[in-house]
């Protein structure tokens, strides 16, 4: 039996989660997989029951869980809170940091029936097929951060902090997933200006010769997302740091239509964290009109790497597919000529076609 936390946060993450649990209690029996899932709050909507953003018993339920299936958290209600109460920053970095989740892949991959839906020309993002891996417990968003007077006025830092083993645990995860892949692996950094990046890229650079399979590129991260719009295709695997990552993910979502279809997986520690790279769309929230493909998708990758049910997985992935192939679409991804769909209807068509 595979325990799964529920962790669907704010706003449309409140619809898209149970949508993507329909699909998981639909496919589970067909391969003889047992699940159970235990729902606990997170988020705004942790904060408004409990005051806190990542309360004790949440991180504890995900602690002793096989897998966690999150959908997001944030929004306006929450945006004037202190830092140290922020939804986004409290409830993901605390449970990214307390369950040692170093590394978010995110895979992009442009499904045939969506070409029309991406904002990029068909001839570009036709094909595109990449992974990247954004460093996620350290850099910008975990180095010493803060105020100082000087001079009579008021002066704020972030700091880009890495240690040779963080970069190391990642550049091996992507190492061998290009190895599993098209043996190519891209290192993005800014190793022109930034001491950071230039350890990065060192070390990076010194892994190389044990994974002789695999073609090492580095590359700063401005050419990149250059080269992420301009020629996607050259793309197999990327690692970045965390910073890097979070915006170039965002960019190479549209790759693939929408940031409505990207899923992720936080891997690293014990347990995973499965969710869709989008945030809570509070402008959409409540109206059925969530795209629920990155969180179906996510449970896929859950189902992937938690439990190693390759075949489930497949099959997700390939109804999702199909269901876009018959020319269903929900407002995000809609074209003319396609057949618009809400979120509840969305996943009425992916467990169908299952
Ligand atoms: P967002 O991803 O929530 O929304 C950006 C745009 O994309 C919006 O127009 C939204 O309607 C659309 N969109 C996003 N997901 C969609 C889906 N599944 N289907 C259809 N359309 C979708 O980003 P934002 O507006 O910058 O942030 C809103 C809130 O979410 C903020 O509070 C932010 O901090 C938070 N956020 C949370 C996470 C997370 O929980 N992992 C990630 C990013 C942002």
């Amino acid at each position: 039996m595979a325990k799964i936390a529920l962790l669907p946060g704010d706003g449309i993450g409140q619809e898209i989660v149970p949508q993507a649990v329909r699909v998981l209690k639909h496919i589970a029996p067909k391969y003889g997989i047992e699940l159970e899932f235990a729902e606990a709050l997170v988020g705004g909507a942790a904060i408004d029951a409990l005051g806190v953003p990542l309360p004790d018993e949440t991180l504890k339920l995900c602690q002793q869980s096989d897998a966690i299936l999150l959908g997001a958290v944030g929004g306006p209600k929450w945006d004037t809170l202190p830092v140290h109460l922020r939804p986004e920053g409290a409830a993901l970095l605390g449970l990214r940091k307390n369950l040692g989740l170093f590394t978010n892949i995110r895979p992009v991959k442009m499904l045939p029936a969506l070409l029309k839906a991406s904002t990029l020309k068909e001839e570009i993002v036709n094909g595109v097929d990449m992974m990247v891996f954004r460093e996620l417990t350290g850099g910008l968003y975990f180095g010493e951060r803060g105020r100082r007077e000087v001079n009579g006025e008021t002066q704020a830092f972030d700091t880009m902090v890495y240690a040779t083993s963080e970069i190391e645990r990642i550049a091996r995860l992507g190492f061998v997933a290009a190895q599993g892949r098209r043996g190519k692996l891209c290192s993005v950094d800014k190793a022109n200006i930034l001491e950071s990046s230039r350890l990065w890229r060192e070390t990076v650079s010194k892994l190389a010769p044990e994974y002789p399979d695999v073609e090492l590129t580095h590359m700063y991260v401005d050419n990149c997302a250059m080269q992420l719009v301009r020629q996607p295709l050259q793309f197999d695997v990327i690692i970045t740091e965390n910073m890097f990552g979070d915006i170039l993910t965002d960019l190479a979502s549209m790759l693939s239509g929408s940031i409505g279809m990207l899923a992720s997986a936080s891997i690293g520690g014990k347990v995973g964290l499965y969710e869709p790279a989008h945030g809570s769309a509070p402008d959409i929230a409540g109206m059925n009109k969530a795209n629920p493909l990155a969180t179906i998708l996510s449970a896929a990758l859950l189902l992937r790497y938690a439990l190693g049910q390759e075949q489930a997985a497949a099959a997700i992935e390939a109804s999702v597919a199909q269901t876009l192939a018959q020319g269903y679409r929900t407002p995000d991804i809609y074209v003319s000529g396609c057949k618009q769909v809400g979120t509840q209807e969305m996943t009425d068509l992916v467990i169908k076609n299952v």
